[in-house]
């Protein structure tokens, strides 16, 4: 029981930095806790302010004669006040300072820039701005016809959002007013928000599987059982109908929505579509916007005057007073968890916030987090399947090709001769090819080319990766061994470092298809997307057809219809299986699952090529057969048997600073320090090692990694760690935490 608080006043960017001291009167000492809001008096007339707990502590940081006392309990039933809470409890379970915590929850105040809302409006009937349109499409103005595509099928489209995601000029849109075809509308945005638009989406009817899932929600939600949902569907199969739908009774009822969805798949379409079913009372939110647009956004929806909010990870934060429903598509996105202090999981934290709100919440995923369907599988949380596509296209036909075959038969080209057929086929037909790298782990992997054999830790269970010191090596625990050519396996002199960028593909390319003459291809990746704009600049020239191939990382597997591609080559499947850590064949299957759903979405079938070293790994087999159940049932096997999460869990320490002594002098100390909890509550502690990356940014980095099968016990070991953190008189390197890490560090 504490006998102090830290409270804060305003709560606004600035003084967030100075909590102040003030005594917990007997009254209330059961109340009082991180979170709550308090009445206090504050400066020289004693005037009585609004404040909220941080912190209760034993400890008077302020001299005890002039501490003031808590008067009682604010009686306004603030948004801040779960907001803070929620802060407390991901400072708690994370790992961060309290400041770190609310920053990452509380809208940052700035001063508003007073931007004038505009709206580009079809000033001509559909049928006048068709002919415009193939007079443009004619002319080759792709700019211009694309505006006027738009404008045909939703006569009014926000500014921003031709500028920002159309890719159009202003001088574009002046071209086209000044020709009458349309006009550029402005309103103060902030007083008036804009009309509504002209026609209201229609809702659609729908389907007997969709309908169950919403009354499966429904039922429990009008009986007040708010819990979790897993809607596990291929991409296509109606889930986003489905949110809708549950979103407009959740709204009818007066309360408010959060959607979230990875910045990578808000297109263009779907803001569109949910502003034609919802009109103003939807507002979306990404990191384009300024920090006072995005504070402008948080105001907006503390007076009530939106009832969703769409974005990111960061739009879980919305200061909504009432929330009655939170829905996270693509669940299993790694961008969900935070890399920056304090590193939450978004699932985890919206099962909080929507405890505290008597929220329902919904998670929706083709290839569902190992998590998730563990969790689901469990009983924790409510499965329901939606199996078939919705609109057109069937599933492509997959031939998966085994590399280790090609090379025995003398070919050394990155293109299978299967491939190299299709391709050509493809090429003659004037179709769009889409050849995808896969890249992810791939700094170090070593993998023999004749039979396929990785290096593995016999401890660890995962691959072993090249260093510059001409080792093997273990990222988990350190373990090394020498590097030879010749694989250990079928002796052959094969064991090389897999080196190819897009732009290696591309050249490799144009040499084996020269017969074909010039071909327009584009390439995707990390080197060709530097500047803001250009990921989507790439993929929407690939769209309309200004290239026929696009090479790619990762990246263009996301989201993202091509209704002409009618082959996805993917050209080396193992480089993510060979991921230094355990998520190696969750990642591979995920990133193959989307890949083989990129090929055929049109009219035209689609055909999809994976050149692979391990034919029969049950990650690529499992992916082309597009069948999560069992692929879900081999990988649960292995993280049982190496005990990885979900079945158990793991905490990264890092130490991260200038001097590589200090930080494994320091992370040593932190062994010690745990050591013995550690043996008693049966936690496996791995380390320190060196970081993969060791010395990142000119900075030295070690972790100390902790296994058990609770992660209550791994808060307590980082709870012990801060308690020794706070002793120190220096520290001689950061200290991070990171629970179920999903990088290697
Ligand atoms: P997902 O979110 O699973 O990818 P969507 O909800 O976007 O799926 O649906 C895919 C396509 O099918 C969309 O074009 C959508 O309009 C259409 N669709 C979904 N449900 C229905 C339905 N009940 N009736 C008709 N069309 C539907
Ligand atoms: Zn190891």
């Amino acid at each position: 029981m504490g006998l102090y608080a830290n409270i804060i006043l305003d709560i606004s960017h600035e003084k967030i930095d100075h909590p102040f001291s003030y005594r917990i009167p007997d009254f209330l000492q059961e109340q009082i806790q991180p979170g709550v809001g308090v009445l206090v008096p504050f400066g020289k007339g004693d005037k009585v302010r609004t404040g909220y707990v941080l912190e209760v502590t034993d400890q008077c940081a302020y001299e005890e004669s002039r501490i003031k006392e808590i008067q009682g309990l604010s009686q306004t039933v603030a948004v801040e006040e779960k907001l803070v809470r929620l802060a407390a409890w991901m400072k708690e379970q994370y790992g961060s300072t309290m400041i770190a915590a609310l920053k990452t929850v509380l809208p940052v105040k700035r001063k508003l820039e007073h931007k004038q809302k505009r709206t580009v409006v079809a000033a001509l009937p559909p049928e006048d701005l068709e002919s415009a349109y193939l007079e443009c499409v004619r002319k080759h103005q792709t700019a211009r016809a694309r505006v006027l595509a738009e404008l045909i099928q939703y006569e009014q489209i926000p500014y921003e959002l031709v500028i920002g995601k159309l890719h159009v000029s202003k001088a574009t849109l002046e071209a086209l007013a000044g020709k009458g075809f349309l006009s550029i509308e402005s309103e103060t945005a902030y007083r008036n928000p804009g009309k509504s638009q002209a026609k209201p989406e229609e809702k659609k009817i729908l389907s007997k599987n969709q309908n169950g899932f919403v009354e499966l929600v429904w039922q429990d939600y009008e009986n007040h059982r708010y819990d979790t949902y897993l809607l596990h569907g291929i991409t296509g199969s109606g889930k986003t109908e489905v949110y809708m739908e549950l979103i407009s009774r959740v709204v009818e009822q007066g309360r408010k929505v959060i959607m979230l969805i990875p910045e990578i798949a808000l297109t263009f379409q779907t803001v569109m579509r949910f502003q034609k079913r919802f009109g103003d009372r939807v507002s979306f939110i990404n990191s384009s916007l300024s920090e006072g647009e995005k504070y402008d956004q948080c105001e907006r929806a503390k007076k009530g005057e939106i009832d969703i909010m769409i974005g990111p990870r960061s739009a879980l934060f919305t200061p909504f007073s009432d929330i009655g429903l939170i829905v996270i598509d693509e669940e299993h996105e790694s961008s969900y968890k935070s890399e920056t202090m304090p590193r939450f999981q978004t699932v985890e934290v919206a099962r909080q916030l929507a405890s505290y709100h008597q929220a329902s919440l919904i998670l929706g995923s083709a290839t569902p987090s190992l998590e998730s369907y563990y969790k689901a599988k469990q009983k924790e949380y409510q499965l329901y399947t939606l199996q078939e596509r919705m609109a057109g296209g069937a599933l492509p036909e997959v031939h998966i090709v085994d590399l280790r075959k090609e090379l025995k038969q003398g070919n050394r080209s990155i293109f299978s001769r299967k491939l190299k057929a299709l391709i050509e086929d493809c090429l003659e037909k004037k179709e769009q090819i889409l050849l995808f790298l896969n890249r992810r782990g791939y700094a170090g992997f070593v993998s023999c080319r004749m039979c396929g054999f990785t290096p593995k830790c016999p401890h660890c269970d995962v691959s072993l990766s090249l260093h510059g010191t001409g080792k093997l090596m273990c990222h988990y625990c350190g373990y090394e061994t020498v590097y030879e050519k010749k694989c250990p396996e079928c002796s052959a002199p094969y064991m090389i470092p897999f080196k190819a960028g897009t732009q290696q593909v591309e050249e490799a390319f144009r040499k084996e298809f020269a017969a074909f003459g010039d071909i327009p291809i584009l390439r995707l990746d990390r080197d060709t997307t530097q500047k803001k704009d250009s990921y989507e600049t790439i993929l929407s020239a690939f769209a309309e057809e200004k290239a026929q191939v696009l090479i790619g990382t990762q990246m263009i597997v996301k989201g993202h219809d091509f209704k002409k591609v009618t082959l996805m080559g993917i050209l080396a499947a193992d480089l993510s299986l060979s991921m230094q850590d355990y998520r190696a064949g969750e990642r591979t299957f995920q990133l193959l699952t989307q890949a083989a759903g990129r090929a055929g979405r049109g009219e035209y079938p689609g055909e999809v090529v994976i050149q692979t070293y391990q034919p029969d790994h049950y990650s690529i087999v499992k992916s082309a057969a597009q069948d999560y159940e069992s692929f879900y049932q081999e990988e649960i096997l292995y993280r049982q048997l190496a005990a990885y999460p979900p079945v158990a869990h793991l905490l990264s320490v890092q130490f991260v600073g200038k001097q590589e002594k200090a930080c494994e002098i320091c992370a040593g100390k932190v062994r010690e320090v745990i050591k013995e909890f550690a043996f008693r509550e049966k936690i496996l502690l791995i380390g320190p090692v060196s970081g993969a990356y060791s010395k990142l940014k000119d900075q030295y980095r070690f972790s100390l990694t902790c296994k058990a099968k609770d992660r209550e016990k791994l808060v307590a070991v980082k709870n012990k760690i801060e308690v020794w953190m706070k002793e120190q008189e220096k520290l001689e390197c950061s200290i991070f935490f990171d629970f179920d890490p999903i990088h290697i560090f």
